[in-house]
């Protein structure tokens, strides 16, 4: 089933995507999905992120084909990103200024279903509500130039999530691609992950207690390509479908 939040007539509403439709659902995405009858075409909606986490968790470092000539983590290593950078599908992501070389970061992200502390790796999957698309868009030089990632990683607009959530996927093998105006640029699939998206979320769980609606960001494969403005960057998850963002510069202040 694909779950997505939408705005429409006015109003913020859960919706079960089906083909070219959307239908509305009673309350948020976590409870019994009810349909209230209302249907709409998926195109006279606007697609919002998927939920509202109060905080989203990305691993670094997660595939060897990313790692280059650096060691691979010996155990999942999560940083925090802030949810003033999220944005949804068709929204600009909107590049500062003055950062310098942005990246995007195609990402297979998970989405926490129930309050988790102290899951194990075997239980995981109990409190993981579906996946979605992420990018995981990057400022290189802020990330590493600064102290802390608090801007590389949560700039505004710099986490993008959506079109909606798949819940009938298992974390084993799930292909992501990358594109930016329409060339590959990133190309793996989960079962290449040094840490299992199951370990990540136990060890995460260990310290930080999950929400429903919390995002976690799995890691990126490969070399990442910059996005500069004009481009349009797109991150595609097979069985979840196609994330696509605009890239924009900021406008300039005064
Ligand atoms: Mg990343």
């Amino acid at each position: 089933m694909k779950v997505a939040r939408v705005r429409v007539s006015g109003k913020t509403s859960t919706v079960v995507v089906k083909g070219r439709s959307v239908h509305l659902v009673r309350g948020g995405p976590f409870g019994k999905l009810a349909p209230t009858g209302e249907r709409f075409p998926l195109s006279k909606v606007q697609l919002l992120p998927p939920t509202q986490p109060s905080k989203i968790l990305a691993i670094r470092v997660n595939y060897r084909s990313h790692a280059g000539d650096r060691p691979a983590p010996e155990r999942p290593e999560p940083f925090l990103k802030a949810p003033n950078s999220l944005i949804g599908h068709g929204e600009p992501i909107v590049i500062p200024a003055d950062a310098g070389r942005v990246d995007a970061e195609g990402e297979v992200v998970a989405v926490i279903g129930r309050r988790a502390k102290h899951v194990s790796e075997e239980r995981v999957d109990d409190y993981v509500f579906g996946y979605t698309a992420g990018n995981d868009v990057s400022a290189r030089e802020w990330q590493a130039g600064d102290g802390q990632w608090w801007r590389a990683k949560s700039a505004d607009t710099f986490t993008s999530v959506g079109p909606w959530i798949e819940t009938d996927l298992g974390p084993e093998r799930i292909p992501v691609r990358t594109r930016v105006d329409g060339k590959e640029v990133q190309a793996a699939d989960t079962s290449e992950l040094i840490h299992s998206i199951r370990s990540c979320i136990a060890r995460i769980t260990k310290y930080v207690t999950l929400e429903p609606g919390d995002l976690i960001f799995t890691g990126t494969p490969g070399t990442t390509a910059e996005i500069r403005p004009g481009v349009t960057v797109e991150v595609e998850v097979d069985g979840v479908g196609v994330l696509s963002n605009p890239v924009i510069a900021e406008e300039p202040r005064g």
